[in-house]
């Protein structure tokens, strides 16, 4: 196994292992003594921190992540970091994921940590008297606990990286429009180089033409910005690899070839690799279109990739300005026996009809999400509890009313199940949207085609 943090347990390497056992003992007591204040110690950094202590005053997140640390605090006396190195690697993740979801910053944990351990040392000073033990202890104590810390910290920057990625990949959400413009001024870019290298042939420009079609604009642009536009499109790889062969295979050839018998067959050959970009470049848009522009193309609702982002501003939003945000799981009910019905195209006829009845059911301001396969998530923007229920209400009765025409068979009605959840101050977008799921598993257990707020 990969580890995510280095070691640095020197001495829980070096020492025998009678004296590790009497450590393990010892710091374990120490912790066992009174797990509760410890957690209060630990959290007792953020809670005099601005921006930790505004959400942390949140009953649940502190019932939560008092929980959890007690948790991780037990754990970390009881599961060797030697012995089972995946076990205690992932409690510490754990712990990490969840600070980076809500945003408690590094530093706030290493500052708890720092006192977790003096309180705990504090505790083993108090019993021990060996001060050869004790010693031993603390060292170990530290090196434990500053693991620990590590791999958190470990977690936490993957997850806060994953964080930025989704706002940029939210930035092009935003952008939808320029990329078309962006595509329509390549397109011209490069039919410009091409026109310009024809023109000096026929003008008989003896060297031909002088400029690469890499150090052309377009060049420029498939170098920068779109491998930032498209990072990792394959498409983009052909496309600089048809751009390489003009470059250093054609344009020699045109070169030597001037005022030659060759040369018609090889601009028929330039103008042909030209129009190749042309069409890897429109491939290339149409491909990021459905991503970049956030949409699925089957239903033409939101990338659940975009979900993390959107409603992290949207709890932001609603936390600052004070306004209420609720969220509705929608999911259609029996699918697969629809499926099984009319078959997998069909379904995908019905599945998009009820998109549409979801999308004309809410305010353009609201954000409605593919979720899963037949799963829509929705974010109503300003929306209270009770509003929510109504509109809720309103789109379950509009998709059980609308029938939906299909090609060759009668036209069908299929049935929704919504699960409605109130944003209340919780700022982890995962726990609403946890919250309306278990408030849909309730309306499809009641018998489906029904609203159930949490
Ligand atoms: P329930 O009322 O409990 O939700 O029943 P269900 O059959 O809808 O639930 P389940 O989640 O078991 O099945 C969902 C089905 O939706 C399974 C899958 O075949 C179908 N499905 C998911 N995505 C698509 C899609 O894009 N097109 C089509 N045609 N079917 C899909
Ligand atoms: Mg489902
Ligand atoms: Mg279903």
């Amino acid at each position: 196994m990969t580890l995510v943090a280095p070691l640095g347990l020197s001495h829980w390497e070096t020492a025998p292992d009678a004296v590790k056992a009497a450590a393990r003992k010892r710091i374990t007591a120490a912790v066992e003594q009174d797990p509760e204040e410890l957690v209060s110690v630990f959290y007792s950094v953020f809670m005099h921190h601005d921006i930790s202590s505004a959400f942390l005053s949140h009953s649940v997140v502190h019932e939560r992540l008092s929980g959890s640390l007690r948790k991780w605090l037990l754990g970390l006396v009881t599961v060797d970091p030697l012995a089972r190195l995946e076990e205690f690697e992932q409690l510490q993740l754990r712990i990490g994921e969840v600070h980076a979801r809500i945003n408690i910053p590094n530093h706030l944990v290493m500052a708890g940590a720092t006192l977790l351990k003096a309180q705990i040392a504090r505790r083993i000073m108090s019993v021990c008297a060996d001060p050869q033990e004790l010693g031993n202890s603390i060292i170990l104590l530290d090196e434990l606990v500053d693991h620990a810390v590590r791999i958190m910290s470990s977690a936490y920057d993957t997850n806060a990286r994953e964080v930025i990625k989704e706002n940029e990949a939210y930035r092009y959400l935003a952008l939808g429009e320029d990329v078309e413009l962006e595509r329509e001024s390549q397109r011209a870019a490069l039919m410009e180089w091409s026109q310009s290298v024809l023109f000096s042939l026929l003008a008989g420009a003896g060297a031909g033409p002088s400029e690469t079609l890499s150090a052309s604009p377009f060049g420029l642009w498939v170098r920068h910005r779109a491998k930032h536009l498209f990072s990792g499109a394959d498409m983009l790889k052909q496309i600089n690899t048809a751009m390489q062969a003009i470059d250093d295979t054609l344009l020699p050839a045109i070169r030597d070839a001037s005022g030659g018998p060759d040369l018609p067959a090889l601009i028929t050959q330039l103008k042909t690799q030209v129009e190749e970009i042309k069409f890897l470049l429109g491939t290339l848009f149409q491909a990021a279109a459905s991503v970049e522009n956030g949409r699925d193309p089957l239903t033409r609702t939101l990338n659940r990739r975009f979900l993390p982002a959107l409603l992290g501003r949207e709890i932001s939003l609603a936390k600052s300005s004070d306004v209420p945000l609720s969220l509705l799981m929608v999911d259609v009910d029996h699918f697969k026996q629809v499926n099984d019905t009319y078959g997998h195209s069909t379904g995908d006829i019905i599945l998009k009809q009820i998109a549409e009845t979801i999308l004309e059911s809410v305010r353009s301001s609201d954000f409605v999400f593919r979720y899963g396969g037949e799963e829509f998530l929705i974010v109503l923007v300003e929306t209270p509890k009770e509003r929510a229920l109504v509109i809720a209400e309103r789109l379950r009765q509009k998709v059980e009313e609308s029938e939906i025409s299909l090609p060759d068979v009668a036209p069908v009605r299929v049935t929704v199940s919504v699960g409605l959840a109130a944003h209340e101050g919780h700022p982890d977008p995962k726990y609403l949207i946890d919250q309306a799921d278990k408030a849909l598993y309730r309306a499809k257990n009641a018998g489906r085609n029904q609203v159930v707020a949490d």
